[in-house]
């Protein structure tokens, strides 16, 4: 298989044995990683396709891998496969300013992607922490979320067109450049957020958003969860469209961050029971700032915001993210971490904060129990230290989260995908029916079952 490979792709595009880097080998989630067969590392979509047709014909397992920045184990080979690595393929093909598309490649860092949109006054809206690795293709693979769907929609919301190789080889060519087409099924449906078990992406075509004129960003503090659903539901009447983020951290969050992150900087005082960041994007740098001001100040009116904060520079907005984004170091000190990417009726989040902090308590005293998240998209996340970091611990704080999520109707993952993390859980937020249906499709597009075999199901 290894010599047969090595046929199909350059002399660099093969790795195998201690050449094989520990990039391919894990992903920054938990869960260990086997030893693949080997590492190829095609530069055209021909060239994919040449190595799933040799795989399907020997029946050889085969995992995709982007930027590798999954949190669920969705890239990582569990022993045997060939890692496909789209790394090579990094070209921006087309971009069209009159239809507002971008073409590209699946190789190619979202960070890059948005720096060639912005250059031409543009923007594709997807955007996430992970952003200077993740690849176009892995957030297309992974329908990935991130801090601006509230506005634009999940990465399915930007993808216009797709080609993919299908298991047996067949190159699947849909680089559809419209808003509007409904000539049949829409097929990229199928790859987008199927983690690599249905196919693998090559190219796509990309939604582009105007760039906005303005961006202004504000942290509010707020005294009970019904308020931030208020201060949110206030928000959108009055912004007009504008709201672009709106993300929620729980008192317990600040806390930690003002004993474990000496580097951030949180803008408002301590005490709050909710603080959250958000972000308008406007198209009137005159006037936004202003309007911005005079809606905070008018929700404080009304009782629904007890304290906030406008950035008044580049660098404090900067400062304001990092407070959501950048407690690595907050994390690093808290020991092993069980982290948790759900989502559920915006009306029940206040319960699930609630809840988990409550559960997990009860069953580890002392334990640390962050709640934060995208709580325009019904999408929280939740970061659980009790001290230990065993599977039997894992698997008991999972029991914990994804039970209360069961109760509530929510999903055991907002944004993440299933990988192999979450496989366990896909029964308490998918009906018996959803499942086979899943499954028959997994049967029909990949007999053989080679495409990243052991992940979602
Ligand atoms: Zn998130």
């Amino acid at each position: 298989m290894i010599e047969a490979l090595r046929q199909l792709v350059d002399s660099s595009g093969l790795l195998t044995g201690t050449d094989i880097g520990e990039r391919y080998l894990k992903t920054r989630g938990y869960g260990t990683a086997g030893i693949p067969l080997c590492v190829v590392r095609p530069k055209s979509t021909a060239e994919v396709s040449n190595i799933l047709k040799l795989c399907h014909v020997h029946g050889q397992t085969v995992v995709a891998q982007g930027g590798m920045t999954g949190l669920v184990g969705g890239g990582a080979p569990l022993g045997g496969e060939v890692v496909l690595s789209l790394e090579r393929m990094n070209k921006i093909e087309e971009f069209d300013a009159d239809g507002r598309t971008l073409t590209a490649q699946s190789g190619v860092v979202l960070q890059a992607a948005h720096e060639y949109c912005d250059q031409r006054g543009f923007m594709l809206p997807l955007d996430l922490g992970a952003r200077g690795s993740a690849t176009l293709g892995g957030v297309i693979s992974t329908n990935a979320g991130g801090v601006r769907v509230i506005r634009y929609g999940m990465m399915r919301e930007s993808v216009l067109g797709l080609e993919a190789v299908m298991a047996d080889g067949t190159v699947m060519t849909s680089l559809n450049k419209m808003l509007k087409n409904n000539a049949g099924y829409d097929l990229k449906h199928l790859f987008i957020g199927s983690e690599g078990t249905l196919g693998i992406v090559t190219r796509a075509v990309f939604r582009l958003r105007p760039k906005p004129k303005s961006i202004n960003t504000a942290f509010a503090g707020l005294a009970r969860f019904e308020d931030t659903v208020a201060f949110l539901a206030y928000l959108e009447s009055t912004l007009g469209g504008e709201l672009g983020s709106f993300e929620v951290m729980w008192g317990a969050y600040d806390e930690f961050v003002r004993q474990r992150c000496p580097s951030l900087r949180p803008p408002l005082n301590a005490g709050q029971a909710f603080y959250v960041l958000l972000e308008t994007l406007g198209n009137d740098p005159a006037r936004d700032g202003a309007h911005l001001e005079e809606v905070l100040a008018n929700a404080m009116e009304k009782g629904l915001v007890a304290d906030a904060a406008v950035a008044q520079s580049e660098q404090q907005r900067a400062a304001f993210w990092a407070v959501r984004e950048n407690a690595g170091e907050g994390y690093r000190a808290l020991g092993p971490l069980c982290a948790y990417d759900v989502s559920m009726p915006i009306r029940s989040m206040g319960d699930f904060g609630e809840r988990v902090d409550a559960s997990i308590g009860k069953a580890y005293p002392g334990a640390t129990t962050l709640v934060l998240g995208h709580m325009g998209d019904g999408n929280l996340h939740v970061v659980a230290a009790v001290g230990s970091g065993t599977p039997e611990t894992h698997k008991r704080i999972d029991d914990i989260v994804y039970g209360i999520i069961r109760d509530l109707g929510g999903s055991v993952s907002a944004e993440h995908g299933i990988g192999t993390v979450k496989k366990d859980y896909l029964a308490y937020s998918r009906t018996p029916e959803e499942i086979a249906l899943m499954r028959m499709l997994k049967r029909t597009l990949d007999p053989k079952g080679i495409l990243n075999p052991g992940k979602v199901f």
